[in-house]
């Protein structure tokens, strides 16, 4: 009785001070489970609504949620947003002052505060740790809980003493929050937060939003400017590259360019980092140029695209970093240009890398799973959410369900490659790079060829049925599927132990085609933002975007704290002339109605008059 009055109670708050109608997904039955007292852990793609899975919780139940999260730098942002909710909520960390601080430990006290965020660090002082036994406490929520991992690359040493919040407050509820999706990650996390207790909710990690699409890279620079002049022009995405330089070079490019794109890797000192974060996370349309050191709790929700110009390590990876696009359910797009460069760099990035040869061998089997959803003709959602253990059907929104690649018999073509590295070896005691081979196979009567006198092999020129890009495709493939190797600083290729089954003609190899610079797959839902919109309601969009952009600089938070690009669309859809129908809105509660209704309501008016 008591808990099904509570649950509703649970669905007031929701559209009370979140404006929303309906739970998504799993969020209810983990709020009712964490309202009722029980621990849980919760595995929700990036852009699932995790957030709501606590704060609701801590909204109904008496006491003072305490979040602990490892985004300092995002603390801030994520208080700002709840504030302009009507919701009470301050945080405690080292960027703060001893004043603000004192205030904010009296707010707890005074049992005036929702929620409390704290870094886990703070957990280390005794302080701390008697500043909340005085106060009371609804939940502790452990947000970003992959970073109890040790073999993940985000771990942070102060979250494995967060096992004692279970002991000092075995009565208080616990909820650890991840989106990272391997199960074996998911084990430690239940282990060393001492969770294995709790209740499990494993979410599809599905993001049906996002357009998924690998293509071979060639020329990578002018093939990123077509996608973002094309497809996603004034809107705000993250560009990743491998290495600081690139990430450097590449910013200069876009900025050459006209594109307003800001670099971001561990390199750069701390003050341009916090300014270019923030610039991304408050301006429109930034395109932020950065290696993997940027992203995690970045929870702008109105990032259009992902692009990889290099290839990630692992298919995990390439998810969470992918996953950053379109967290509000917008349409949006992830897109990797790679090619065998890319191969090469990374099989000699694990030769010398540090560790043993399990280690090794792990790396190698991350990279291993990456190369086969780059060379599959299957689609890409189905394989990488099979990677994740999740069985689905072909999607109709990546590359490969848009615009079928063709595969072909390439077992031919692998024979003559495969053979002239062989003779190569045979013959002459050499080795060479894919470059070499291909000119060999394509007959090319180059310098170098001559210099060796390759021309004098049997192999020369029986290549001449391909093209230069289909044979470094051939070479990428044969690599991808083990077929063939690279080895040392030149990447020179070599024979693998498989090898001799498609020489000795046991074996068939099937490629992917190299597309003939096919355009570029163009979907119904390819779309995203302002086009989606009926005509009638873009200039009242773009009224309301100029009236946020306004007042999110007069409050110094960024636009989206004020209202969501989802919430601007469907006023301006709808252009309601009462308060009564603006608080209908997906996103307008209670708080925002009453700060920011009247000035809407004037923005539509004024709209409607010229
Ligand atoms: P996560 O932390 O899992 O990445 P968030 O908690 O940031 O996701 O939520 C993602 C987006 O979805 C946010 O913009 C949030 O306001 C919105 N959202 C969450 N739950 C709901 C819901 N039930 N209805 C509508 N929007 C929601
Ligand atoms: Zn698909």
């Amino acid at each position: 009785m008591a808990g099904a009055e509570r649950v509703d109670e649970a669905a007031a708050v929701l559209r009370r001070v979140f404006g929303y109608d309906a739970f998504r997904g799993g969020q209810r039955q983990i709020i009712d489970h964490l309202i009722g007292g029980g621990d849980a852990l919760v595995l929700m793609p990036t852009g699932g609504g995790k957030s709501l899975c606590y704060q609701i919780p801590a909204l109904v139940r008496p006491g003072v949620g305490v979040v602990i999260s490892p985004l300092i730098a995002l603390m801030q942002d994520q208080v700002d947003a709840l504030r302009a909710l009507g919701v009470r909520a301050a945080f405690v960390n080292s960027t703060q002052d001893l004043d603000t601080r004192r205030l904010v430990e009296a707010e707890f006290l005074a049992g005036e505060l929702d929620l409390l965020y704290l870094a886990p660090e703070a957990l280390a002082s005794v302080g701390t740790l008697r500043l909340l036994e005085r106060g009371k406490i609804s939940l502790f929520a452990i947000d970003e809980a992959h970073c109890v991992s040790q073999w993940g690359h985000d771990f942070r040493p102060d979250y494995l003493a967060l096992s004692m919040l279970h002991e000092r407050w075995p009565e208080v509820p616990r909820i650890a929050l991840t989106a990272t999706a391997t199960s074996a990650t998911r084990r430690e996390i239940a282990t060393r937060l001492r969770l294995a207790e709790a209740r499990h909710f494993v979410a599809s990690f599905d993001r049906p939003n996002i357009q998924y699409r690998i293509v071979s890279k060639n020329e990578p620079r002018r093939q990123l400017m077509t996608l973002l002049r094309t497809e996603h022009a004034g809107e705000a995405g993250i560009v990743y590259c491998l290495s600081r330089a690139s990430v450097e070079k590449t910013a200069e490019f876009l900025t050459a360019q006209g594109i307003s794109a800001l670099p971001y890797h561990a390199g750069l000192d701390a003050a341009t980092r916090v300014t270019n974060q923030a610039r991304f996370l408050r301006e429109d349309g930034v395109v932020m140029v950065a290696t993997i050191a940027f992203g995690m709790g970045i929870d702008k929700p109105d990032v259009r695209f992902v692009a990889h110009l290099d290839l990630p390590k692992s298919v995990e990876g390439y998810y969470q970093e992918t996953g950053r696009a379109g967290r509000d359910g917008l349409p949006s797009t992830a897109w990797l240009a790679y090619g065998l460069q890319d191969v090469v760099q990374q099989r000699k990035l694990i030769d010398t890398s540090e560790g043993d040869a399990a280690h090794r061998r792990s790396l190698a089997g991350h990279l291993d799973a990456m190369l086969a959803l780059c060379e599959t003709v299957e689609c890409r959602r189905v394989q990488m959410l099979a990677y994740f253990g999740e069985t689905s059907s072909p999607c109709g929104n990546c590359d490969t369900c848009l615009n079928p690649p063709e595969s072909w018999d390439g077992t031919v073509a692998a024979q003559k490659l495969l053979s002239t590295v062989y003779r190569l070896h045979r013959e002459r005691n050499q080795k060479f790079g894919a470059g070499q081979c291909v000119d060999i196979l394509l007959g090319r009567q180059t310098e170098k060829v001559r210099q060796w006198r390759h021309d004098e092999l049997t192999v020369f020129g029986i290549g001449a049925e391909l093209r230069e890009a289909e044979w470094r495709g051939v070479i990428r493939q044969l690599l991808a599927q083990g077929l063939l190797a690279v080895e040392g600083d030149y990447g020179t290729l070599v024979l693998t132990e498989s090898s001799g089954e498609v020489l000795g003609r046991r074996r068939q190899v099937m490629m992917r085609r190299e597309p003939e610079r096919k355009a570029a797959p163009r979907a119904a839902k390819a779309r995203p933002a302002a086009a989606e919109l009926p005509a009638a309601a873009a200039p009242l969009f773009e009224r309301l975007r100029a009236w946020r952009a306004a007042m999110a600089k007069e409050q110094g938070v960024p636009a989206y704290v004020i209202f969501h690009d989802a919430t601007l669309r469907q006023i301006a859809t709808e252009a309601p002339t009462t308060l009564a129908r603006l608080g209908t809105v997906s996103g307008v509660g209670e708080s925002k109605l009453a700060k920011f209704g009247a000035a809407i309501l004037e923005v539509v008016s004024a709209a409607h008059a010229g």
